[in-house]
């Protein structure tokens, strides 16, 4: 770049100085030649209009031609000095009308040509006695032809100049620029240097400034040490690149929080080109997807059996599909961006609506469940309560007392799933707040054997109660936590057949106590385990029923469980049964 803006610079210098010389040259050699022309002319003019040369040579009378021009030789001799005459660079001939060559310079044998002004004097002149003096520049030679008359005979006066004088100086000249042009070449080399100097070094400091922001180093500014043109060019080019990095810093800020959104949020991105090749995916689509989401994986790879690519590019806004991967239902929002432009593509939104998905079949099922249960009742009083008024006075005593328990019963268990209902539903809204209170876990232990010991007997169940010693007082709703376990027991001693065995054992375990209700009844199947916390799920609906049960009691217990931030499993065990294990915090919830 420097090299040829400097070869530019000493190509522009050279031609012009080489121009310049030549139009000089050729004005000075022009003007040197047209003033030797006219000097020619004038000189000879002035002698030849001269009175004594006039006077001499009309004093030349002889009789025969050659004569006359002897004479006239001899007189125009006296003259040759004024007509510059030297019979070298300058001859004088004398030719009569004929053309004949009468006198010639001493030595001079070479043939004399006639050109234009010789032959006008020897032709039209001769007639009118017009001087022939019209030379060209252009011509090596510069003459004049005088025609004059002497008696009866005519001469023509002929001056011939080689030019030699003129040559001379224009030679000269011509070395003299010559030379100036070689002097002018040097200067013009130096100059070159110094200007390409102070041109080509602010502009080298510009260029390597723009290479270095191009490479994205915005660290130094580019030095403006002149205020001209390219001062200016350096002012402006370090606002711009000022302004470039606020804006490329600006532009890598909102990347960045896009990039830590996209990172962080919990549904699944993926962008894909025109082509339908992934531009950007976040980690959580990979994991919605389960599939490994690389550069070269398409649209097709991951959404098979969706809108096509080009039918999102098309839409208006968005479209919708649904996926089902594995256990997990995904909602799909596709939407074009950048449409109009080469670089725009599809944007993929997928959302997890699994658990909205199960929770809607959750109250769905409960809606259902809440109904059965209560039509069961329901109908059973309405039966019983129509054959007693419809037989009224008919019934024997003792049926219609059978009869009426059973409608007082079934308006018991409605009640209790009422009740549990309404408790549910409190937890459900968050309106139900935990009285919480210090007391002894032993004790409420020890209160919960007493309290189904009765009922345990009835069933000729086996009720053992295990305590490690030194059980600490407990922070927790002591009147729930009661409930939650009094719905364990009795579950143990409803489901164990009669005769069963029962241990209810508790202890310490860290920062928890722990209360363990194992029973060898009935159990409850593998594929049930994971479901008796549900609510109303219950593995034999008509024992259960039978039995007074709702299917909200553990449902219940869980609840109250998580709210004291504790754990309420069931135990693996060896041996047919069930045991059930409750865990709490001694200090009670952390933020209650
Ligand atoms: P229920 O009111 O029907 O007892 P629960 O929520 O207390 O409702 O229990 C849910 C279901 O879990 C019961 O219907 C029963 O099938 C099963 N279950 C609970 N405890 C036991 C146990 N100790 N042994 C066997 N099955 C049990």
């Amino acid at each position: 770049m420097l090299r040829s803006l400097h070869m530019k610079l000493v190509m522009i210098l050279v031609l012009l100085i080489m121009s310049l010389m030549m139009v000089v040259g050729a004005f000075l050699v022009n003007s040197v030649t047209v003033f030797y022309l006219e000097d020619f002319y004038t000189q000879i003019a002035e002698v030849f209009q001269s009175r004594s040369l006039y006077e001499d040579l009309t004093a030349v009378t002889e009789e025969s031609s050659s004569e006359s021009a002897q004479r006239m030789a001899q007189v125009l001799d006296a003259y040759a000095g004024k007509l510059g005459v030297d019979g070298r660079n300058r001859k004088l001939y004398i030719l009569d009308s004929s053309g004949t060559c009468l006198i010639r310079p001493e030595g001079d044998t070479a043939p004399l040509e006639y050109t234009r002004n010789l032959t006008f004097a020897l032709t039209e002149g001769m007639k009118t006695m017009q001087v022939g003096d019209e030379s060209s520049v252009a011509e090596n030679y510069m003459d004049v032809a005088i025609p004059i008359q002497r008696g009866d005979n005519r001469f023509v006066i002929y001056i011939l100049d080689n030019k030699a004088a003129s040559n001379h100086l224009t030679n000269q000249m011509f070395v003299l620029i010559m030379e100036a042009l070689v002097f002018g070449l040097v200067i013009s080399v130096l100059l070159s240097f110094l200007l390409s100097r102070t041109i080509a070094t602010p502009i080298r400091r510009l260029t390597e400034g723009a290479m270095r922001v191009a490479r994205g180093d915005f660290s130094n500014k580019i030095e403006v040490s002149s205020r001209d043109e390219i001062g200016v060019l350096t002012d402006t080019f370090n606002d711009m690149a000022g302004q470039l990095q606020d804006t490329i810093r600006q532009v890598e800020n909102e990347r960045n929080k896009l990039d830590t959104l996209f990172l962080h949020m919990t549904d699944g991105v993926v962008a894909f080109s025109r082509e339908g090749l992934v531009i950007h995916s976040n980690p959580a689509a990979a994991r919605m997807l389960a599939a490994h989401i690389g550069a070269e994986t398409t649209y097709g790879d991951l959404f098979e059996g969706q809108p096509e690519l080009a039918q999102v590019m098309e839409a208006p806004d968005h479209l919708e599909g649904e996926l089902q991967v594995g256990e997990s239902y995904l909602q799909l929002l596709m939407a074009p961006f950048d449409r109009g432009q080469a670089v725009g593509g599809v944007l993929v939104v997928i959302h997890d609506v699994t658990q909205q998905r199960k929770n809607e079949e959750m109250r769905r099922e409960f809606v259902a469940n809440v109904s059965h249960e209560l039509r069961t009742p329901l109908t059973n009083i309405r039966s019983y309560a129509e054959t007693l008024s419809e037989n009224a006075g008919r019934i024997p005593a003792d049926t219609e007392k059978k009869f009426l328990g059973v409608i007082l019963n079934e308006s018991d268990r409605m009640t209790h799933i009422v009740q549990d209902l309404l408790t549910l539903s409190r937890f459900d809204s968050g309106r139900d707040d935990l009285k919480m209170s210090r007391f002894s876990f032993k004790t409420a232990v020890e209160d919960l054997y007493h309290a189904v010991y009765m009922e345990a007997k009835r069933h000729n169940h086996t009720l053992k109660l295990e305590l490690e010693p030194d059980l600490p007082d407990l922070v927790a709703d002591r009147e729930r936590i009661l409930q939650v376990m009094m719905n364990i027991a009795s579950n143990a001693i409803k489901y164990t057949p009669d005769g069963g065995h029962i241990t209810i054992s508790a202890g310490r375990c860290e920062d928890r106590v722990w209360m363990v209700v194992d029973d060898d009844g009935i159990g409850i199947p593998n594929q049930d385990r994971g479901r008796i916390f549900e609510r109303f799920y219950r593995v034999d609906k008509a024992r259960s029923r039978q039995s007074g049960g709702t299917g909200l009691g553990l449902s219940i217990a869980r609840e109250i469980v998580d709210r004291h931030q504790g754990v309420l499993v069931l135990q693996e065990k060896e041996g047919p049964g069930l045991a059930v294990r409750l865990e709490l915090k001694i200090e009670g919830p952390a933020n209650g």
